[in-house]
């Protein structure tokens, strides 16, 4: 028998059915139905809080599955999904979200979840509750509130059934022999070194949002300008250590995030909530010249993608006017309109399209310019073929696109708000880890923000985090069950 992976002689090894690399929703979901399915789970978590930092804590809470009701029928929700994903890689990835999205908020129920209707939109029937989409600032929304209190609910029943969670406990390398995963080395806060000796691990540490030398490779040129939308716990250690077994990865170039005034880089204040996107989406996006460089009809987690694609993602700016602020700057839960000015943030008005230049340092030609050709090409109905063309939906959450005409003029500076990054491992439906040709690396799972082919793609289409990881997590249980039976 041949293992890799260096041992140590300080190293201290515990025996596990299965390891689990994470305490997100993925991660416990995950733990909570191997110990049902009578599996012993080792729950590897990073931090050493007991309120530990992970996006699940701060979620809004909403489940949905690309903005649709997780019990409409799975045809109408697989269309949705390949709608929303230009991405798509695997169909069979946006079946197995579609047809378990409601065995897994009903599953959750069981387990101590409480969900309530979060508002009047569709998508809202299944909320966590308490609900935290209505409060501004970081350390406001989410204490106390829905995803905060669900993972305290299932680290203490996977606690309760017999399961061993250890905080403070990194994951830094897999263990593979003769080409089984066999367990993962963690480190902790100490040094002390930890082999979880196990037939499966299942990876669950939410992604790489967290990691700047990863973001800086695949998203943007200067991560440090992002806001930090979120944990920015993930820090792509479940992604590199299943490229180094071997797994493949996908759509590492998009990440699910919002448009933020650019104040929110630094005052906590202003982010998660509220969020620009629908003003966004309504209006015109500029850079530093005045100039349109993104489509914001596919709105605000394409625009988002867009700015930190920018050689400066602090350079852009949302230009409107009054009419827009006072209609689609109201729309949604928390609206920017007049939150953003309440907590100090600043807007600009002007009474004429130069003016609006000067005061931000802009060329009022070029700016008067991409004003005039988007409100032409509203006119004439032309918005799709303009550069870059804008793309024209049904609108959701508000009113489409909208003519930008004065009197006053406004603008507001933008920043990207980074929740977490949409691409990562390569997963069949049962969240298996693949390698390039697609064949299973044995004993290796993969659930949640780790794991990509769901979401992105050119639209940078969003599909729905919680969802995703609830219902990998359940499935990459059930499959290490199914494929232990059958070794
Ligand atoms: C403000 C906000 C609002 C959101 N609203 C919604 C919403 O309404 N609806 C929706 O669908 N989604 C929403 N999301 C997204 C959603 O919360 C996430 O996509 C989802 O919770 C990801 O779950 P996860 O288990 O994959 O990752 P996480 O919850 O991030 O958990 C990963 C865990 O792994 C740990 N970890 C990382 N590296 C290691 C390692 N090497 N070893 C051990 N542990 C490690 C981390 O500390 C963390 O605890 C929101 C996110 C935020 C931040």
């Amino acid at each position: 028998m041949t293992e890799t992976g260096k041992t140590t002689t300080t190293e201290r090894a515990i025996d596990a059915d299965v390891a689990i690399v994470g305490g997100g929703l993925a991660g416990l979901v995950a733990a909570n139905r191997l110990t049902e399915l009578g599996l012993t789970a080792i729950v590897l978590e990073a931090g050493d809080e007991a309120r530990y930092p992970a996006n699940s804590r701060y979620a809004g809470g909403v489940f949905h599955i690309a903005f649709h009701d997780l019990d409409e029928a799975p045809s109408q929700l697989c269309e949705a999904i390949a709608q929303a994903s230009a991405g798509l890689r695997d169909a069979s990835l946006a079946d197995a979200i579609a047809r378990d999205g409601a065995r897994v908020a009903r599953w959750l129920g069981r387990h101590g979840a409480q969900f309530g209707r979060g508002g009047d939109y569709p998508f809202m029937g299944n909320m966590l509750m308490p609900f935290s989409l209505r409060e501004t600032g970081f350390k406001n929304h989410w204490r106390d509130k829905g995803g905060d209190r669900l993972l305290q609910t299932l680290e203490s029943a996977f606690v309760a059934a017999g399961g061993r969670f250890m905080r403070g406990a990194r994951a830094i390398e897999l263990i593979m022999t003769d080409g089984l995963c066999t367990g993962v080395r963690a480190q902790t806060p100490d040094g002390d070194r930890i082999a979880i000796r196990a037939n499966a691990v299942i990876l669950a540490d939410g992604g790489f949002q967290g990691n700047a030398q990863m973001v800086r490779e695949h998203i943007s040129p200067r991560p440090e300008l992002l806001c930090k939308r979120g944990a920015g716990t993930g820090m792509g250690d479940g992604i590199r250590m299943a490229r180094e077994v071997g797994a493949a990865l996908v759509g590492m170039d998009r990440f699910y995030g919002h448009v933020q005034h650019k104040a929110a880089l630094r005052d906590e204040a202003l982010w998660p909530y509220p969020v620009l996107d629908i003003v966004a989406s309504c209006a015109i996006v500029v850079d530093a010249n005045g100039r349109r460089f993104a489509d914001e009809g596919l709105g605000g987690v394409a625009i988002a993608n867009a700015i930190a694609a920018l050689d400066d993602p602090l350079s852009s700016f949302v230009v409107l006017d009054e009419e827009i602020w006072d209609t689609a700057g109201r729309t949604f839960l928390l609206p920017p309109n007049p939150a953003l000015e309440a907590l100090g943030a600043v807007v600009y008005r002007a009474d004429s399209i130069e003016a609006l230049a000067t005061m931000l340092g802009m060329n009022a030609q070029a700016l008067a310019g991409s004003i005039d050709t988007y409100n032409r090409a509203l006119k004439s109905d032309t918005l799709s073929s303009m550069v870059p063309p804008r793309t024209v939906r049904p609108a959701m959450l508000a009113g489409g696109a909208l003519a930008i005409s004065g009197p006053r003029y406004l603008a507001i500076p933008l920043c990207a708000g980074l929740t977490y990054t949409m691409g990562g491992i390569v997963i069949d439906a049962d969240a298996r880890a693949l390698d390039a040709q697609d064949r299973p690396v044995p004993g290796l799972y993969a659930a949640g923000a780790t794991t990509g082919g769901i979401e992105g793609g050119a639209n940078s289409g969003y599909v729905g985090g919680l969802i995703k990881a609830a219902v990998f997590g359940l499935r990459a249980a059930e499959a290490a069950r199914r494929d232990f039976a059958s070794r």
